[in-house]
Parts: structure tokens; sequence; C-alpha cells
């Protein structure tokens, strides 16, 4: 299949090679702790990607012998009728990637930057994260027999950290926050020339993310369910955002469906930089103040490339406390029994908070992102529960 890439601010298209990343004419390479610019956009010809999609496959710019021997993606989708009577909204259906293998949605990009890195016979993948990016990496990166190497800040919840060094990653603690450590893994990575998976930085991260748009799409159609009207997304960067509303997009260009869903970027109320900005205009990188760590930036990498997919398809923003997700989190748990860490139980809370807004028939989807067991402290203190 012919890929390329495309940069959506200038529309200069480059090959889909190592050591390309940014847009060499709109990239913003050179401003520490701001949103990315020239981020790129993968571009395929629609004739083929429609005959990959009639073969089951959904259309990625790796081809599938080259992908690592682990099960990503396929995640199930819920209708969880409990949770739907407690909120008394019946087309409601729960996403759950807290069941891929390093526990979050993550994999799906490690997934397709993994294979690239064993197209292209690449040896080490570095990258900075939170910590779910680090721990899908290091897992994923075990599987295809890659070097990884994370960068992370020191506060980060303690299983994703075990993670990291049980699946064999070289793990450097930042003694700062995300952004610092995204700024210090760009600095090794253009030392070394180590592939790296920053998010947002490296195209296939975005790519990799819209996978589960076509499922979502061919599962509800299974269960004889109409397309989603609602799509709640929980946003800290803004690419599980950008890379859905992607894969809504080619299933609409490929007349999959005949209409884009809302998507709405669910954040939490200390690091809400995308949702602020669809309502003022002004994309402004602040100091993050949040316990759901999956979804707290200062400044989301993403942002200027998530916010105009957002922009061109009426999507919406949803602004949740961090109390408001550790209820949401608790009703999940209890009412689905889906345990879910708290930067996921945001789309949940979102979905909360936006419901009085929806149409009774609608049908909407919450973006479950990671497994409750990441973060057993947020988890502990939204039970009442006191850690010694
Ligand atoms: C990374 C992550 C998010 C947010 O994704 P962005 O691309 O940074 O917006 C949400 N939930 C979980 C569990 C994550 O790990």
């Amino acid at each position: 299949m012919r890929w390329s890439y495309r940069c959506p601010e200038c529309g200069a298209a480059y090959p889909i090679e190592p050591g390309r990343y940014l847009c060499d004419r709109c990239g913003s390479r050179n401003a520490p702790g701001m949103p990315l610019h020239g981020v790129l956009e993968c571009a395929f010809d629609p004739d083929e990607a429609r005959r990959e999609l009639a073969a089951g496959s959904i259309p990625l710019p790796v081809e599938a012998e080259h992908f690592p021997s682990l099960p990503v993606g396929g995640t199930p989708l819920w209708p969880a009728p409990r949770l739907r009577e407690e909120l008394g909204f019946p087309g409601l259906w729960l996403k759950d990637d807290g069941c891929e293998p390093s526990g979050s949605y993550k994999d799906r990009a490690s997934y397709l930057v993994a294979a690239f890195a064993r197209k292209h016979g690449i040896g080490e993948v570095a990258l900075a994260s939170t910590g779910n990016a680090a721990s899908s990496m290091a897992c994923v990166g075990a599987a295809a027999g890659l070097k990884v190497t994370v960068f992370l800040p020191k506060s980060a919840p303690i299983a994703k950290r075990v993670q990291v060094l049980q699946y064999g990653a070289e793990l450097r603690e930042i003694e700062g926050n995300y952004d610092l450590a995204f700024d210090t893994c760009l600095a090794y990575t253009d030392e070394t020339g180590v592939l790296s998976r920053n998010t947002a930085y490296n195209p296939l991260t975005i790519e990799g993310k819209k996978t589960a748009a076509f499922e979502i799409i061919r599962e509800l159609a299974a269960r004889g369910s109409r397309p989603p009207d609602h799509v709640f997304v929980p946003t800290g960067d803004g690419v599980i955002l950008a890379g859905l509303i992607r894969g809504f997009e080619d299933l609409l260009a490929l007349g999959e469906i005949d209409r884009m869903p809302t998507v709405w970027a669910a954040q939490a109320e200390g690091s809400s930089a995308i949702a602020r900005a669809l309502e003022t205009g002004r994309l402004e990188p602040r100091p993050s103040a949040t316990l759901a760590d999956s979804i707290s930036v200062d400044a989301p990498r993403n942002g200027v490339f998530a916010l105009a997919k957002l922009r061109r398809h009426g999507g919406a923003g949803a602004i949740v406390a961090d109390q408001a997700i550790l209820e949401a989190q608790r009703l999940g748990s209890a009412k689905a029994g889906l345990f879910a860490e708290p930067s996921s139980a945001a789309a949940l809370a979102a979905f909360i908070q936006a419901r009085p807004r929806l149409g009774r028939d609608e049908v909407a989807v919450a973006m479950l992102t990671g497994s409750g067991l990441k973060d057993i402290a947020s988890a502990a203190r939204a039970v009442g529960y006191r850690l010694d």
C-alpha cells in the first residue's frame, strides 16, 4: 500500500522512513515545554485501503508481517446494563482497553512503532511518559526483541515503574514532571539517533491509536446498534483523541459510516488546555494539577493537531473535577465490574456530566483506557481505604 506523511498545517508530503518526525517547515523542535507544531499525519490510497478493510484488516502503514506476536487491540465493548440503568442511559457502551497486554490503550501505538522498528532493522526505541506509554513500549518491545529506554517522572505510580523493569527496559527517572521528561528524551534521541516513540512527535503514535474506532464501528454493527453519536475520550496530550478522530475520518472516507460522531475531550480540571482552547480559541500551557496522572500535562504536545481535528468535526470538551473522576471510577467498578484508572474514569465522569444534554435514544461510547490496578493509591482514596 502506498503511504506517506502529510503536514496538516502546510500540506508538505514526506516518505514514512526512519528519522522523519515533524514537518521541516512547520516543525517547532526548538520550543521546549510547548505544544508541537508540524505534527505529521499518515496519508494513504483509499482504493487500496478499501480492499484491506474488505479483507478484514485495518489499514496501517506497516505490513502485517512486522508486528510482534502479542494480542494488542480487539478489546471488549460492553453494554454494562446495571450502569446504564443507574445512569438512565440505555445506549451507553464501555470500550475496555484495560485489557491490553500492558493494561492501557498505549499498546495500540507501541505495537505500530515496534512493527516499524522491526521493518527497518532498528534495535532501540526511547520515549518519555507519564507511566503508561513507558510500561506499554517496554511490554511490546519485550515481545518484539527491542531495547527500550524510558524517561519517567519519579512521581509516576509505582506499578507503572515496576512494569517497566519487569519487561526488562531501561528506566531513567527524571527529577521533574512529564514535560521535562519529554524534552530530556528528545535530547537523548537527537544525540543517539535511537527511534523516538515520544507521543505526537512520532506520527505513528497517532496512527496506531486509530484502530479502536474501526473496532467500535464493527462491534456495534455486529450487536445490532447504530454507530455512536458520542465518544468520550480521556485527554492529556491529545493523541488518543486525535487518533480516534482520525480513525472515524478514515471510516467516513471509506464509506463505512455516513457521519462523524461527536468526539468529547474529557479533561481533568487541573489539566484542561485542549477543552479550554475550544472555548477561548487559545491553547495555553499551564502547570498541571490532577491525581489523574495519565492525563496530567502542562503543555498538550499534540494540542495543535488535536484541536484542529476537534474543530473540523464539531468536537466538544468536558472538564471534570478530580472528585467527579474518583466517583466515576467507583461507579464503573461497582456497577459494571470495570475497574479503570482515574485518567480513564475521566471519560465516564465526562459522560455523566454531559448526559443531560444528550438525547435519550443516542449511542455513547466511553473509552476506558487503562486498568485501575495501575494506580492503587488513587483508587484506595476513592473508596476511603487508608494505605500505610
Ligand atoms: C495516555 C493516556 C491517556 C491520554 O492520552 P493522550 O494521548 O495523552 O491524550 C488517557 N488514559 C490513559 C490510561 C492513558 O494512559
